[in-house]
C-alpha cells in the first residue's frame, strides 16, 4: 500500500471527524475507501411542495426561509429547524447533534433567501412535513446556478453501511473528503495493467470514483463491477501460486499394485459386496493415477449425498497402505470420526485385523483418536499411527495434535471439509516428511464457481451418481397446525418401526428453554472443533412474526414421543452435541441395532450418518433449516434397499421465502440444483462463512454465484499472470494484495482456534 492510503483518517479529517469513523474500524484511507455504498439512492425526482408523499425520496427546489438551532431539552443536544418554501408551501428540514457547533455549518450555508435542492425522505413530525438531516446542494455556494443545482442533485446518492453515530452522510462526507485529492500514483492497482486493457476495465482510482461518487447508475455499475473482478482476481492468484508452490513439492508415489500381485485393496475389491459405480471407477482411476506420481495430489471429491464418496476415499486409501503408507482421515465431528471407523473396520472386516487373531496376514488396523478417548486408548491409538500398525488413523481434529505422529504419511483424507479450514489441512499435511497426497470431500455438491472460489487450489472430480438399487426418497411439508397429519406422521412412525426399520426425528434445539440460535452459540463456544454447533445454518424467520411457537427441542419433542400412544413400547432414543461422547456412541448403537428405533436429535445426524436401515426422517420446524442442510439431512434416509420418506414439519406462511425452501426441498433431490437454489436465497457471506475459508473478510462485493462470469475470467488471467511470473517479482502490488488477503485469513483462524 502507497505511504497515502496507508495515513490515517485523522491526517486528512481531523480527530473529530475521524475519531467516530475509527470507531467503526475505519482507521486508514484505504479502509474508507473500501467501506463500499451498501446501495443507491435514485435521485429524487423535483417534486411539487404540495404532492410530497410521506416516506417518498424526494428532491425539492425551494428557497430557505428561515434557519434556528436550539438546544434539545428532552434529548440533550441540539437542533437546527429550517423551513424552505416553493412560494407556497413550506417543508421542515431538520437536523441534529450533539453539540450545537456541529450544527454550524448548516447554519452558515442555510441562509434565508439562498436557494438549492434539498434531498431527503419525507416524514411527518407534529403535523409538519419535514426531511431529516438533507442533503442538499445551495446554488451560488455548493453550485454556480440552478442548472448545476439541478446535475449535482440528479446524482445516485450513496448509501454506506453506517451507525447511528456516522450517519451515511458523514461517511459520504469523509468518502469525497480523501477521494478528492488522490492520485494514480497514490491508488496503486493489483490488476496488471495488460489485463486492464485487454479487459477494457477502468483503473482502481477511477473505479473508486465511479463507486463512491457516481454521476450517473452506469458509473457505480461498471466501478462496482471492476472491484469485483479485482476481489476475484486477487484471490484466484493467491489460489493459483498455491497450486504453484504445491506442484513444485515432491511427494512419495504411491503406485498401485500391479494385477495378480495381491494387496490390501485387491484383496477389498475381491469381497465388495456390491459393484462400482461408473463415477466410483472413473475417480477411482484418476485418484490412483495421481498418487503413483512423485506430485503431491490436491483433489477435491464432491458428489451426492449418499454417492458413495466413502468407499472411493477408503480404495484410495489402501493403493497408499499397500504402497507402505499410511492414511488419515480427518472428520469434523466425534460421532462421525466413531462412525467412519466403525464403518472402515466393517468394510474391511478381516483386512482391518492385522496381527490379531483371525485377522488376515497382511491385514492393517484402523486407529481412532479422538479428543475423548481415555488415556489407555489413547496411548495404544498413538502407537499404532507412530509404529506404522495403523494404515489408518481416524479423528476429529485431535489428530491435529503436537503428540500425534505417523510413521509414514501417504495420504489425508478430509471428509465433509466445510467444516475444516485451509490452515487445519495445512496443520496435518506439515506431520509428514515429505507433502502426502490430499483428498478432500465435501458432504454436498456445490456449484462450479463456490468450488473455484472456496477451494480453488483444488482439482475437482464430481460423482452424480447414486448406486443402483436405491428406492429413492419421498417428500412432504406437513403443516405443523394440522393435528390430524400430525397424527399420521406418528403412525407412519410406527408401521416403519414395526416393520424393522428406524426414524430420524430431528429439532432445531437441545432444551425447550433455550433461545436457538443463542443456545447454539453457546453450544459451539468451548466445545472446540469437536462438536460442530448444531444450529450452524438456522435462518430467520420470515417476516419476524411474534406470534411464531417456539422450535420444538430434542428433550421436549422426545418426552412427548415417549407419551403418543401411536409409539407405546417403542424406545425413543436421544442425541444431540452436549451429550458426554460415551453416552453419543451409545445412543448411536442403539438406534443403529434398532434397541431404541426412534431417535431424536439435532441436526448432529447430519453429516455421513449411515443407518441403511432408517427409512424415515421427521423434521421438525424445516422451515427454519438452510436447504443444503435439509438436504443433507435426509441423506441420512433411504440408504439401503427400503425407500425413504421424509416429513418437513413447516410453520412457514405460504407464500414466503421460507415455504418456498421447504417445498423447493419436497420438490427435488437434486443436489447441485438445490445447491444452486440456496446460494441464490442466502446471502454470500453465510456461504463463505459456512464454508469456513477464512476468505469472508477479503471479498466485500463478489457474490459467487451471480457474478460466475467475472471468477472465470478472473481465474483464467491471474493464472495466466502466475505462470508467466511464479514469485509475482513483476507485480509488486498484486503481491501485497494477496499478503493482506493471506494476513486477514490467518487473523480470522486464530480468531476462530
Ligand atoms: P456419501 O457419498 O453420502 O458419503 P456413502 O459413502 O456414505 O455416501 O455411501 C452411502 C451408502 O452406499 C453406503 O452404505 C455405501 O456402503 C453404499 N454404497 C457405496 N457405493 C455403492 C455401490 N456402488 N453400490 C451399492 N451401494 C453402494
Ligand atoms: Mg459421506
Amino acid at each position: 500500500m502507497t505511504p497515502r492510503l496507508s495515513e490515517p483518517l485523522t491526517a486528512t479529517l481531523g480527530k473529530r471527524a475521524a475519531g467516530p469513523l475509527e470507531k467503526m474500524g475505519l482507521v486508514t484511507i484505504d479502509d474508507l475507501l473500501r467501506h463500499y455504498p451498501r446501495r443507491y439512492g435514485e435521485p429524487g425526482t423535483l417534486t411539487d411542495m404540495d404532492r410530497l408523499q410521506l416516506g417518498e425520496h424526494v428532491t425539492v427546489m425551494a428557497r430557505v426561509a428561515s434557519a434556528t438551532v436550539r438546544p434539545m431539552r428532552s434529548r440533550g443536544g441540539a437542533l437546527l429547524q429550517a423551513t424552505v418554501t416553493d412560494g407556497r408551501h413550506e417543508l421542515a428540514l431538520t437536523f441534529f447533534a450533539k453539540r450545537p457547533g456541529a450544527l454550524r455549518p448548516h447554519e452558515d450555508k442555510l441562509r434565508p433567501g439562498r436557494s438549492g435542492l434539498f434531498t431527503g425522505v419525507v416524514s411527518e413530525y407534529r403535523g409538519t412535513r419535514q426531511l431529516t438531516h438533507p442533503d442538499y446542494v445551495l446554488v451560488g455556494v455548493d453550485a454556480d446556478d440552478d442548472e448545476s443545482a439541478l446535475s449535482e442533485a440528479s446524482r445516485p446518492i450513496p448509501i454506506y453501511p453506517a451507525t447511528a453515530a456516522v450517519p451515511t452522510w458523514r461517511i459520504q462526507r469523509a468518502v469525497r473528503t480523501v477521494l478528492d485529492p488522490l492520485t494514480e500514483d497514490d491508488v496503486p492497482d493489483p490488476v496488471p495493467d495488460e489485463v486492464r486493457t485487454r479487459l477494457a476495465l477502468p483503473t482502481r482510482l477511477d473505479a473508486l470514483r465511479a463507486v463512491h461518487v457516481p454521476e450517473a447508475a452506469q458509473d457505480w455499475q461498471a466501478g462496482r463491477r471492476r472491484l469485483r473482478f479485482e476481489e476475484a482476481f486477487v484471490l484466484q492468484a493467491a489460489l493459483a501460486q498455491r497450486r504453484s508452490a504445491v506442484a513444485e513439492q515432491e511427494a512419495t508415489a504411491r503406485p498401485p499394485r500391479p494385477d495378480g500381485e495381491g494387496g490390501l485393496l485387491a484383496d477389498f475389491d475381491a469381497a465388495l459386496p456390491f459393484t462400482l459405480t461408473g463415477g466410483q471407477r472413473a475417480v477411482g482411476d484418476e485418484i490412483a493415477g495421481e498418487l503413483a506420481r512423485p506430485r503431491p495430489m490436491q483433489r477435491l471429491l464432491q458428489g451426492e449425498v449418499g454417492s458413495g464418496k466413502t468407499v472411493v476415499a477408503l480404495r484410495a486409501m489402501l493403493q497408499v497402505i499397500d504402497a507402505g503408507g499410511q492414511a488419515a482421515l480427518l472428520a469434523p465431528t466425534e460421532v462421525l470420526a466413531a462412525q467412519h471407523a466403525r464403518t472402515l473396520r466393517a468394510m474391511l472386516g478381516p483386512l482391518a485385523e492385522g496381527g490379531l487373531l483371525g485377522g488376515a496376514a497382511h491385514g492393517t488396523r484402523v486407529a481412532l483418536l479422538t479428543g475423548s478417548l481415555d488415556a489407555a486408548a489413547r496411548k495404544e491409538a498413538l502407537l499404532d499411527a507412530a509404529g506404522g500398525e495403523a494404515g489408518i488413523v481416524v479423528g476429529t481434529h485431535a489428530l491435529l495434535g503436537d503428540q500425534v505422529q505417523f510413521a509414514d504419511l501417504g495420504l489425508v483424507v478430509v471428509d465433509e471439509q466445510h467444516r475444516f479450514g485451509v490452515e487445519q489441512r495445512d496443520a496435518l499435511r506439515a506431520k509428514a516428511r515429505v507433502a502426502p497426497h490430499l483428498l478432500v470431500m465435501t458432504a454436498t455438491p456445490i456449484p462450479r464457481t463456490v468450488a473455484m472460489t472456496v477451494f480453488g487450489d483444488l482439482t475437482t472430480s464430481t460423482l452424480t451418481e447414486i448406486p443402483a438399487g436405491r428406492s429413492g426418497i419421498t417428500s412432504h411439508v406437513v403443516p405443523a397446525d394440522n393435528p390430524r397429519w400430525m397424527q399420521r406422521v406418528w403412525e407412519k412412525v410406527r408401521e416403519e418401526v414395526d416393520a424393522g426399520r428406524r426414524a430420524y426425528v430431528v429439532c432445531p434445539r437441545i432444551h425447550p428453554d433455550d433461545d436457538g440460535d443463542a443456545s447454539a452459540r453457546r453450544a459451539g463456544a468451548g466445545q472446540d472443533f469437536d462438536e460442530v454447533p448444531e444450529f450452524l445454518e438456522l435462518t430467520e424467520p420470515d417476516g419476524g412474526g411474534t406470534d411464531r411457537a417456539p422450535l420444538r427441542a430434542v428433550l421436549e419433542v422426545a418426552e412427548s414421543l415417549r407419551a403418543e400412544p401411536r409409539l407405546a413400547g417403542v424406545e425413543v432414543g436421544v442425541l444431540h452435541g452436549q451429550m458426554a461422547p460415551a453416552d453419543k456412541e451409545s445412543a448411536m448403537a442403539r438406534f443403529a441395532a434398532g434397541q431404541a428405533p426412534v431417535l431424536v436429535s439435532t441436526t448432529v445426524v447430519e453429516v455421513g450418518v449411515d443407518v441403511p436401515e432408517a427409512t424415515v426422517m421427521v423434521v421438525f420446524d424445516a422451515d427454519r433449516f438452510g436447504i443444503s442442510q435439509l438436504h443433507q439431512l435426509r441423506g441420512r434416509i433411504g440408504r439401503g434397499a427400503d425407500p425413504g420418506l421424509c416429513l418437513l414439519v413447516s410453520t412457514a406462511r405460504p407464500g414466503t421465502p421460507a415455504a418456498a425452501r421447504v417445498e423447493a426441498l419436497a420438490a427435488t433431490t437434486d443436489g447441485f440444483e438445490l445447491a444452486t437454489l440456496d446460494l441464490e436465497l442466502r446471502s454470500e457471506g453465510d456461504v463463505l462463512g459456512a464454508a469456513q475459508s477464512g476468505r469472508t473478510s477479503s471479498l466485500r462485493l463478489l457474490r459467487v454465484v451471480q457474478d460466475a462470469d467475472l471468477i472465470d475470467s478472473a481465474r483464467t488471467e491471474a493464472t495466466g499472470v502466475v505462470d508467466a511470473d511464479p514469485g509475482l517479482g513483476q507485480h509488486p502490488v498484486l503481491a501485497a494484495a494477496i499478503a493482506v488477503q493471506l494476513d486477514a485469513e490467518q487473523e480470522e483462524f486464530l480468531e476462530r482456534a
